[in-house]
């Protein structure tokens, strides 16, 4: 049996954190007991260490960003609990590489601002800790080791609970990199976006589209200020107009979009994609263009 003083802790938890939809248990892991959260059958949540680098909220939660660790478990732990040297980061929830099953840990609550975005923009939001929910997912690097199973089943169950309950529509669930366009490769190009589109979580183009607009490039090719434009039009920030600056901005795009090929370069089935998402995510119903007449998207 739980302490009751853990119960009346677990409860208030679930209240404050997750809406109160939750149940309780505990287990003990060596010699830490472990308060969890049962939000529903697919998704528990650990309540780990108090995350550094938090401040007050002073912006609604309108973003869901996420990252890969680039470390173990035990050396995210440490750096999210400011335990490590350089800048201080902090995030809302921490999702192990484990076997079997692969553990939630809540560092702070969603109603407070963690430090894990940096210097971020994304369409008119402008450093994005304060608008945003930051998870970090364990993984070395995203674009060479692959996700394991059970952890992206719970990334998944995770994802799905926060933009339901914050209402984060498709296009805000974006990746670091492509907040941070030069700066940040994660979570990279192996994360299964397009699993999670089909769960519900995030954007990704309707294929027939992709193919339309593909043929329409076969006879007439975008200037790049017109593939900027879209860039910028889909959320991406440009500093400049160079052609340095666009492919970097074509790098973060495809590390979400075209993930089997990341090289910087437009070519076409790229441009086809991010039109595609453009029309499906950005073009408000009275600018509302199909692929036959999208001379300007
Ligand atoms: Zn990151």
């Amino acid at each position: 049996m739980l302490p009751s003083y853990f119960k009346r802790l677990a409860t208030l938890l679930a209240v404050l954190a997750l809406a109160g939809c939750g149940t309780t248990s505990s287990k003990t892991a060596g010699t830490t007991a472990e308060v969890v959260i049962t939000v529903n059958p697919k998704l528990s949540v650990i309540q780990g260490p108090a995350s550094a680098a938090v401040e007050a909220r002073k912006q609604p939660i309108a973003i869901l960003v996420l990252h890969h660790t680039a470390s173990s478990l035990p050396s995210a732990l440490d750096s999210l609990q400011g335990r490590s040297k350089g800048h201080m980061v902090g995030v809302h929830y921490l999702v192990s590489d484990e076997q079997p099953k692969a553990r939630i840990f809540r560092m702070c609550p969603d109603s407070l601002a963690a430090y894990h975005a940096g210097k971020s923009a994304w369409g008119k939001f402008e450093s994005l800790n304060q608008s945003s929910l930051g998870i970090e997912i364990v993984n070395y690097d995203g674009n060479v080791h692959p996700y394991p199973k059970p952890q992206v089943e719970a990334v998944l169950a995770l994802a799905q609970h926060l933009v339901t309950t914050h209402r984060i529509p498709p296009e805000n669930v974006v990746a670091h990199s492509d907040i941070a366009v030069g700066r940040k490769i994660d979570p990279g190009s192996l994360f299964p976006w397009e699993y999670f589109a089909a769960n519900g979580v995030g954007a990704w183009p309707d294929a027939k589209d992709v193919q339309v607009f593909r043929i329409l490039l076969k006879s007439k090719k975008l200037a790049n200020a017109d593939i900027q434009q879209l860039l910028r039009t889909y959320g991406y920030r440009l500093d400049d107009n160079s052609d340095k600056t666009l492919g970097l901005a074509l790098e973060s795009f495809q590390r979400h979009f075209r993930g089997a090929k990341v090289d910087g370069l437009a070519d076409d089935e790229t441009v086809a994609i991010l039109q595609a998402l453009v029309k499906k995510y950005r073009s408000g119903p009275a600018k509302a263009a199909s692929p036959a007449r999208s001379g300007k998207v």
